[in-house]
């Protein structure tokens, strides 16, 4: 019998290294919730397939596992050099130029994919390249060219990605390629689409728009990387259903040194409106190469469960590094590990200001207040859309919330909510009794409570109708 689930779940990003299905199988059965197809690497071709290796994958197992796309947005990057690399002296002169070809780089010049840049930056403006490894300073602008000269040298490779030292980049983010990406999302059936480099409402709403007019059911995942995302996050978080903690791009356009307070401030907020919350990038980065983490990940990874994320993300460890399977172990384990010690201290706060404004969210809170203070051993919801389940995931308890439910769709989708699981159950039953039974047979059957167990029910007077949960139930789960 489950004594204890792990809730904060696991965001893995495939790749290369997950494309046996075999390392996919296991990957599964060690606990990936959720799989992140990133469109900023391969082609339409290989994300539809992968995307038909998971699910087979996780009917197999007989699991759910949600997808989330991720869009490449507009990442400025530099081109390539005739050599592939190039070695950058401190003090040294180096031009970007938009008018170079596209693989004409020397450690003279390089080409570079937004030709706006040069436009776009101010003498004295730092450039960072290869995620900050190496930093240039502007000291003139000519045309299409932009004079720099070399603060922080070192090797720089084909297609670095270049961020602005303070952000303030004006290119939009979708571009002509997430447009099509979006369309391709929508035919992927995703459950998560990423906006990478979204700058306020306005961003989220438009893809939120191409990708419902393009027929796709996903729910919009603001990615926070840039300075715009900060200044503008209260309606960032407000025009999405969730949000990732990007911490690569963010850590090189705001310093590395506020990354830990940004991390904090995305999750409050992201929770404070009800939000589900992603933290993201080198979490693991060591296990890359290496069987076991580094102390310092095991921390970062456990302070991230701490404060309160929904999930916690796997870039490169599980898409091109050495060990995909173990990975996740290690993850899962220091998951549990973080959740042990978090339950004493937060298990009743609840909130105690500001007011519902829906019967279904009261309800959530109900819930949550009832089963933090009693004896509870689960909480069911029967639910339609899941978002029942969201709100009840937003009130720290260590009770696990099933969302029992007839659509497909909802099942995936919640796979990401902190401390929710799904339960494929039809709902449709008018008699109160009958349904009750039929609950606590599948949740026996299951092993999710024992006889005698108490459970916490939830539901709409009218079955099978979206957003209308407006009664709790305190049940004892008895056999017949
Ligand atoms: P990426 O996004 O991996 O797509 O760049 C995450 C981040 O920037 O942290
Ligand atoms: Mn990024």
């Amino acid at each position: 019998m489950n004594s204890f689930r792990r809730r904060t779940k696991i965001l893995a990003t495939l790749g290369p290294a997950t494309d046996d299905p075999k390392v996919l199988m296991e990957m599964v059965k060690a606990g990936v919730d959720v799989v992140r197809i990133n469109f900023s690497h391969g082609q339409i071709a290989d994300h539809a397939r992968r995307v038909g290796m998971i699910r087979e994958a996780a009917a197999r197992a007989g699991c759910y596992v949600g997808i989330l796309g991720d869009l490449q947005g507009p990442k400025i990057r530099i081109d390539r050099f005739v050599g592939g690399k190039v070695m950058l002296d401190e003090g040294a002169g180096f031009v970007l130029d938009a008018a170079l070809g596209p693989e004409a780089g020397t450690a003279e010049s390089v080409g570079i994919t937004y030709k706006a840049l040069p436009a776009d930056v101010q003498i004295d403006d730092v450039l960072l390249l290869n995620d900050g490894q190496i930093s240039l300073q502007v000291v003139r602008v000519d045309g299409t060219r932009i004079y720099t000269v070399v603060l922080v040298g070192g090797e720089l490779g084909n297609n670095k990605g270049i961020n602005r030292q303070g952000g303030g980049l004006s290119a939009g983010a979708l571009t002509d390629k997430d447009r099509a990406d979006i369309t391709a999302a929508a035919g992927l059936k995703v459950d998560y689409l990423a906006v990478s480099f979204a700058r306020d409402a306005g961003d989220m709403n438009e893809a939120r728009a191409l990708l419902r007019k393009a027929g796709g059911h996903g729910l919009l995942v603001a990615k926070i990387e840039r300075a715009e995302a900060i200044k503008n996050l209260v309606e960032v978080v407000g025009a999405s259903d969730a949000v990732m903690v990007a911490r690569g791009d963010l850590g090189v356009e705001m310093g590395f040194a506020e990354l830990a307070g940004l991390q904090k401030q995305i999750i409050l907020e992201a929770r404070a409106q009800n939000k589900v919350v992603i933290t993201a990038t080198q979490m693991m980065e060591s296990m890359i190469v290496n069987s076991i983490p580094t102390r310092a990940e095991v921390s970062d990874v456990a302070n991230a469960v701490m404060d309160g994320s929904d999930a916690v993300m796997l870039s490169a460890e599980t898409a091109s590094g050495k060990h995909p399977i173990k990975v996740v172990e290690a993850m899962s384990q220091v998951i549990v590990g973080a959740e042990k010690y978090q339950l004493s201290h937060s298990r009743s706060r609840q909130r105690i200001e500001g007011y519902f404004e829906r019967t279904d969210e009261a309800i959530a809170a109900a819930v949550m207040h009832a089963a933090n203070h009693l004896h509870v051993k689960a909480i069911v919801a029967l639910t339609e859309s899941g978002s029942t389940t969201l709100w009840m995931s937003r009130v720290r308890s260590d009770i696990p919330i099933y969302a029992f439910t007839r659509h497909e769709i909802t099942r995936c989708r919640v796979t990401l909510y902190r401390g929710v699981y799904p339960v494929a159950y039809d709902v449709t039953h008018g008699d109160a009794e009958i349904l009750y039974y039929s609950v606590f047979h599948l949740l026996l059957e299951l092993k999710l409570v024992e006889e005698n167990d108490l459970v916490i029910l939830t539901k709409g007077e009218l079955s099978g109708v979206s957003g209308g949960t407006n009664s709790m139930q305190i049940l004892r789960v008895t056999r017949s």
